[in-house]
């Protein structure tokens, strides 16, 4: 299995960087792990988004949804997606359609969007659009994937992804306030994404993220293989949180996620 970072900013976009975005692949199959403002773009630089098989939604912020925007534009209005020739391209009788794995109410949260933009279907009609069931395990080509309620300010699911060819296991903690079913989720994953987004605790309201310290605590009671501490934004000095998350995380290794960095288990 092999995890890219498209994206790793946190709500706000790094300088030529992107919001949450991860490219899972194995055996050619290609799962699109979150789809945040600028993620679309970068998605592009690595394969062409019409051959993209899944892609799998946590939770329906901005910063992890909105270039499904973008990107529902093209499935439908692309010169190549359509029914007629247009030069270059042959036309089709079957344009591309990846699936569309959201959250609970997340098809509802798209079309709210949507209908202020004035085209309401526009994502559940590019897409092939389902909410997927927290409880139950998504069988997307060779992957199986699993959810786990975490606290935000909206309702979250982090997201294991297996590699049935490796066993290889991947998890990705999507965003949350320091909670015990992430690090019981976690336990023993070979590699981990954790959020990082602040550089102190929110000092006033419900919790809804991690510090460094903080991740670098679910990292060590997890007991992962190897963690990298994500959305998190190029103005946090990245020395600083690394060693507070490397402090906290018990030897194990932690590094900060970096735009294109390739990740393989
Ligand atoms: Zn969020
Ligand atoms: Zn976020």
């Amino acid at each position: 299995m092999r995890v890219r970072i498209l994206g790793k900013s946190p709500a706000w976009q790094d300088v030529d960087g992107a919001c949450s975005g991860y490219l899972v692949e194995e055996d050619g199959y290609t799962l699109l792990l979150e789809c945040g403002n600028g993620v679309f773009g970068k998605l592009r630089a690595h394969m062409d988004y019409v051959d993209l098989d899944a892609c799998v939604i946590s939770h329906c912020h901005a910063d992890h949804t909105l270039d499904l925007v973008p990107y529902s534009y093209a499935l439908s209005f692309a010169p190549r997606q359509q029914p007629v020739p247009v030069p270059p391209w042959p036309g089709t009788d079957t344009p591309a359609r990846p699936r569309l794995h959201l959250p609970p109410g997340g098809e509802k949260v798209m079309r709210t969007v949507m209908t202020a933009w004035g085209m309401p279907a526009l994502v559940e009609q590019a897409f092939a659009s389902a909410e997927y069931d927290p409880e139950a395990t998504l069988h997307l080509g060779p992957f199986e994937v699993r959810f786990r309620a975490v606290p935000h300010f909206v309702p979250a699911y982090a997201v294991e992804i297996v590699s049935t060819v490796t066993g290889g296991r991947f998890v990705y903690g999507s965003d949350c306030a320091p909670n015990e079913d992430l690090v019981e989720f976690a336990s023993g994953a070979d590699l981990f994404f954790v959020e990082a987004t602040l550089p102190r605790p929110e000092r006033a309201g419900p919790r809804g993220h991690l510090t460094a310290a903080e991740a670098g605590e679910a990292v060590r009671r997890a007991g992962v293989a190897r963690a990298v501490l994500t959305h998190i934004s190029d103005e946090e000095d990245p020395v600083v949180a690394l060693e507070r998350a490397t402090e906290t995380a018990g030897g194990i290794p932690v590094e900060i996620a970096v735009a294109d960095a390739l990740y393989e288990l």
